[in-house]
């Protein structure tokens, strides 16, 4: 049934996250989805069961149980709620950027209190003149006084109004490959408030993804994350290594309570005297969902079971990522037609579950940019994949203008 190795381990946790989503977020969902309010302890929650730190090593005090896990504990909690999904993996991502390019002294500054929940990070890097094209930022950091002042507006911040520590890239050079650079901005610096209050989202109600401001914001040497230069592969390894994979899952997810509440609907609803579920054309679209979940599933799990292998899978991860957003929109189309009607109500999750599936177009990489990257592999024209570099770490330059 699984593209990835599950284990007994990874049941396990599935079956506690899934008991944490109906008992402690589902009650929650019908007032998130009406007032958009985000659920700060809910997201706290979920950082101190130890689930922002599922990939930490066990030595800086993480669960260390790898990316299938990952994405099993980010799945499930986004079949209840496509917010809570997205609040977990937002906060996963920035591990990966301060495990691959952290100093040791940064790793274990900031890896131990993550993985406690004491700590939960954010990835700034879009900005309102770029998102897909990281090379357009304008945001910008300078030398001073032994460190940096950082100047930037970040946008679509996952955990933007929670969060407590922010992982900035910011432009360093005027143009260049390495123009770039990340910083560690802790939130109670001086000049990271106001954020601006989040304006009202159509989808993943509930989830905090707003814009940070950091004005003048001093931070020392010590917070640079690799080095000055380094800021395009700290996001784009990030973004490719765990980014493609979290916002899979969250699809899944929410592909996953498409058909459900479809099945469900279909075989609770008469018509002609039967249940729906008995009309050839509500079968057939039934079992075209059920197909485009099984393909969903198996793609995901295997690219996550192949980095849990430390396999070369830049390419699954990508596909990942575009396989899961196509399929899981074109299961929540087919749901919406056999609801008909009554999928444009608020009393039934499919109206939910399609605005949430069309949510997950854009992070991590929009579908263009997945197959745009595909091509580039495909032709041997793309950079060196991240999942080799990590397997035996190389800091390369890369030329790319996509995210
Ligand atoms: C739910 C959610 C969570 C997010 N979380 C974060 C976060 O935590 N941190 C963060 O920094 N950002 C985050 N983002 C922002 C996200 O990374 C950007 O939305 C994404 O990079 C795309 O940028 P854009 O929206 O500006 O679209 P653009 O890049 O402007 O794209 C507009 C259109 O042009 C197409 N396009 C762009 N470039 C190319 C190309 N090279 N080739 C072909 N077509 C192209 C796109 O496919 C799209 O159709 C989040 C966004 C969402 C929706």
């Amino acid at each position: 049934m699984f593209g990835g190795d599950i284990t007994g381990r990874h049941e396990q946790l599935k079956a506690e996250v899934r008991e944490f989503a109906e008992t402690e977020v589902a009650p929650r969902v019908a007032h998130m989805e009406a007032t958009g309010a985000v659920e700060h302890d809910l997201a706290w929650e979920i950082a101190r069961r130890g689930w922002i730190g599922i990939t930490i090593d066990p030595a800086y005090g993480g669960m260390g149980a790898g990316h299938v896990a990952k994405v099993l504990l980010i799945e499930e909690l986004a079949r209840v709620c496509g917010a809570m999904g997205a609040a977990a993996q937002a906060s996963q991502l920035p591990v990966a950027m301060i495990d691959n390019f952290g100093s040791e002294d940064q790793r274990r500054r900031w890896l131990p209190p993550i993985a406690a929940g004491d700590v939960m990070p954010t990835i700034d890097v879009t900005e309102e003149v770029s998102g897909s094209q990281l090379g357009g930022m304008q945001g910008r950091a300078r030398r001073h006084r032994g460190g940096w002042v950082l100047n930037a507006a970040k946008t679509h911040v996952g955990n933007s109004h929670i969060a407590n520590l922010h992982c900035v890239v910011a432009r360093t050079a005027d143009s260049g490959p390495g123009s770039l650079s990340a910083f560690l901005v802790e939130s109670d610096r001086e000049g990271v408030s106001p954020l601006r209050p989040p304006v009202p989202a159509m989808a993943l109600r509930g989830f905090s993804f707003g814009t940070v401001v950091f004005g003048d914001v001093w931070v020392p040497e010590e917070n640079l994350l690799g080095a000055d230069g380094d800021g395009r592969d700290v996001a784009d390894s990030a973004s490719v290594l765990n980014g493609r994979a979290n916002l899979g899952a969250v699809s899944l997810g929410v592909h996953r309570a498409t058909v459900e509440t479809t099945l469900a609907f279909a075989a609770a609803r008469e018509r002609y005297g039967k249940p729906l579920s008995e009309l050839s054309s509500v079968q057939q679209r039934l079992g075209q969902m059920v197909s485009n979940m099984m393909t969903a599933q198996t793609v995901l799990y295997t690219a996550a079971d192949m980095l849990d292998r430390g396999a070369r899978c830049d390419g699954h991860l990508m596909n990942a990522k575009l396989v899961n957003y196509e399929l899981g929109t074109a299961s929540a189309k087919l749901g919406m037609e056999v609801h008909a009607a009554s999928g444009l109500f608020t009393d039934r999750p499919i109206e939910r579950c399609f605005r949430d599936a069309h949510a997950m177009f854009a992070p991590a990489g929009t579908s263009d940019v997945q197959r745009l990257r595909l091509a580039r592999l495909a032709l041997g024209t793309g950079q060196p994949e991240w999942s080799q570099l990590f397997a035996a770490p190389t800091r390369a330059a890369v030329p790319q203008e996509v995210g």
